[in-house]
């Protein structure tokens, strides 16, 4: 049996790519192609601990699947036997609860909730299209971002604003980051037995950042909205804010509402109040040679995050876990002891040297022995998720209808 997925993350300029079977051993083959539509557009691929970077010549996602299909052709060594492809996409609206073999309906059922994803939806669309023309012969399957957050109950994820837009619209909390939370909750799960029927607290936590409550499994309250916008503070993101702020950008910049929401998006979070950088480690680095602004950025992510998990928390009836991931969420010392400190209201204790000490890249228990709320670190694997929803749902002999 075939028995690997070719993983696909297709982003406007981007496309991320690994190929991965079902276990939890590394990909067999990863990448990503950069700068697409630009003529200097490159893909890199990651094979036997070996990075390559190629120039790609035809410059669009195009360019980059057929640079993948004819690795996969030159290497025949590598023993690649492809059971489908698996494509990440943003955006699943109310439509898509679950992972999907993709057939024309999928594809407009995607092509339908662009609108809430503007910049994502049309290119995963763009990268499945392609792949389905390249690798004509396999099924392909679409993995959502929001699907895992479709437990949510209605008075979560409804805004309150008037019940016709919802009803009109579907204006409502859809929730992110759902692969990530979906992994983790199956990982907690494996570690023993009692975990999957307990609650826990998951802080996903990169240039993006989203914090998710789960009951038994399941999504009961996560950070995000109807965009990716709401919750925490980001690397780039404002995150949650009063709205009125929106029109007051606008009016006192003399710009259009949608400029006023590209600073939101694009120039706020830790860039916006450090004026240095979005990145979480560049900051680290400035405040520990004393730089105030850095600091305040930092301490404002970390205090947003933990106001965000003790908010979810309210859906829960106890918290017998805390869960760290993501980039900043695996790897910072710092901003984890800073969001658990301020957490100590909810019985949350640290191990601090295990949090100090905690190996890179590894899951690790970082609360002190016998405490009553476990804190981890769980590395998050979303692209193994979508091989195995891949294929499990290729070998269960879903075929698009
Ligand atoms: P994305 O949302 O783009 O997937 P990642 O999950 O890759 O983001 O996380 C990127 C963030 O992780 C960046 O802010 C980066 O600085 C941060 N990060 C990575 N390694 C470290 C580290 N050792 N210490 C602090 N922050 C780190």
């Amino acid at each position: 049996m075939k028995q690997q997925a070719l993983v696909i993350n297709c982003g406007s300029s981007s496309l991320k790519f690994a190929i991965q079977d079902a276990s939890e051993s590394a990909p067999l083959l990863e990448g990503i192609a950069e700068r697409l539509g630009s003529e200097h557009s490159t893909i890199t691929f990651k094979y036997a601990g070996t990075k390559t970077e190629q120039r790609l010549y035809e410059h669009d996602h195009r360019g980059a699947v057929s640079a993948i299909k004819a690795w996969i052709d030159d290497h025949p060594e590598a023993g690649i036997q492809l059971a489908g492809g698996g494509h990440r996409v943003v955006h699943g609206g109310e439509t898509f609860h679950q992972s999907a073999v993709i057939d024309e309906d999928v594809l407009e059922g995607i092509e339908q909730c662009a609108i809430f994803a503007p910049l994502h939806n049309p290119a995963h669309v763009k990268g499945i299209k392609e792949a389905q023309a390249l690798f004509g012969e396999l099924p392909h399957v679409a993995v959502f971002d929001t699907s895992f957050h479709q437990t949510l109950t209605q008075d979560q994820y409804l805004y309150p604003i008037p019940m016709r837009l919802y009803r009109n619209h579907h204006f409502r909390k859809y929730g992110f980051h759902g692969t990530s939370y979906r992994y983790i909750a199956q990982k907690l799960a494996s570690l023993d037995a009692n975990y999957g029927t307990q609650n826990a607290l998951v802080a996903h936590l990169g240039n993006g950042a989203s914090v998710c409550a789960i009951k038994a499994g399941s999504s009961v309250d996560t950070s995000m909205g109807i965009t990716p916008l709401e919750g925490l503070m980001m690397g780039t993101r404002s995150g949650s804010l009063d709205p009125s702020l929106l029109a007051f950008i606008a009016d006192a910049e003399g710009i259009s509402m949608k400029q006023a929401l590209d600073i939101l998006n694009k120039e706020s979070g830790l860039k916006g109040i450090s004026e240095i950088s979005n990145d979480c480690r560049t900051l680290e680095t400035a405040q520990a040679t004393g730089d105030d602004r850095a600091d305040l950025a930092l301490t404002m992510f970390a205090s947003r995050a933990a106001k965000q998990l003790a908010s979810v928390a309210t859906n829960l009836d106890s918290i017998e876990h805390v869960i760290f991931t993501g980039g900043i969420g695996e790897n910072s010392p710092l901003i984890r002891s800073r969001i658990c400190k301020r957490l100590t209201m909810l019985g949350v204790e640290l191990d601090h040297n295990a949090n100090q000490t905690a190996p890179r890249g590894e899951l690790n228990a970082i609360s002190p022995t016998g405490a009553r709320i476990k804190v981890w670190i769980i590395p998050t694997n979303e692209e193994l998720l979508i091989a195995q929803d891949t294929l499990e749902l290729i070998n269960a002999g879903h075929k698009p209808s």
